[in-house]
């Protein structure tokens, strides 16, 4: 397992749920790795089990991806403990899902400065590193909120159609410097944003049950199933990859209706 041996991976909101599992799964294939989560504490436990478990490097930075100066101190510290960024995954993001006129300025802002904002605050970070070694791989998480539509659920997906504008313009601008810009769109995942989200409504079990029913393989992603995707585009074997999305959902956006 040594697919990413050599390399450091910086991962966005890597404390649980998707983040995490992509910072354990590039450790288990030997990156040196950097948790730059809100939750200090959720990432520096993340950390130590990941470390035991791998045996890898991997330091926990306190980040909060809306501000351009923390990432940056992100960046600095990755670079100054293991060496200069070699992965980037912007994966922090957090579901605002409302309707368009009830929803509050406030609801808006703050979609945008987590959900699209900082994907752009950590590329603006890591960019200059890369463009000058003439080597980088960013991976930004998006959603299949990216290309479809479920009312109520404004406006998470405005920000990540944004999400897949941003790697697609920044794939091309960086192509010639031989950095590569790429998006995972996963489907449903199961992790504490999923379970919220169930737990929201009026009938939990239920949403659940509605939820694992829609994807033709009747189940949910499992946060391992985005990570191997990562690792792939982090990876040496994914060199001609560029400005693509790879979407990971079981089938369900190529279902039209059952
Ligand atoms: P979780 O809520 O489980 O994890 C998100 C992590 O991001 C948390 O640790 C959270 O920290 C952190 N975070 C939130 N805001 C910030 C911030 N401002 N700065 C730094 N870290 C932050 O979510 P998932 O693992 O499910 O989602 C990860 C990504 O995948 C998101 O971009 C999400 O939109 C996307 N996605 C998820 C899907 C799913 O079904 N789960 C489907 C499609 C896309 P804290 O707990 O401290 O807030």
């Amino acid at each position: 397992m040594n697919r990413l041996t050599g390399k450091v991976a910086l991962v966005t909101g890597a404390g649980r749920g998707i983040g995490a599992a992509i910072a354990r799964a590039f450790a288990a294939e030997g990156a040196a790795v950097v948790l730059a989560e809100l939750d200090i504490a959720t990432a520096q436990v993340t950390a130590r089990e990941i470390a035991e478990a791998t045996g890898a490097k991997v330091l926990a930075v306190q980040t909060d991806v809306t501000q351009s100066a923390s990432v940056q101190a992100a960046v600095s510290e990755a670079q100054e403990a293991l060496g200069p960024v070699d992965v980037l995954v912007n994966n922090a993001g957090i579901n605002v899902f409302a309707d368009p006129l009830t929803m509050t300025d406030d609801d808006w802002r703050r979609c945008f400065a987590v959900d699209l904002d900082g994907v752009w605050n950590g590329c603006r970070a890591v960019l200059p590193g890369m463009v000058e070694r003439r080597a980088g791989s960013i991976i930004n998480i998006a959603s299949t909120h990216a290309f479809q539509i479920i009312p109520g659920c404004f406006p998470y997906p405005v920000a990540k159609h944004g999400v897949i504008g941003l790697t697609r313009a920044l794939g091309i601008e960086y192509a010639p410097k031989n950095v590569r810009v790429n998006a995972i769109a996963p489907g449903y995942i199961e992790t504490q944003l999923t379970h919220d989200w169930w737990n929201a409504q009026p009938d939990p079990e239920a949403a659940r049950k509605a939820t694992l029913a829609l994807p033709p393989m009747k189940r949910i992603g499992k946060p391992e199933e985005v990570a191997m995707t990562a690792v792939f585009l982090a990876s040496d074997e994914a060199p001609f990859i560029n400005a693509s999305c790879i979407t990971i959902d079981g089938g369900r956006t190529a279902l039209h209706h059952e």
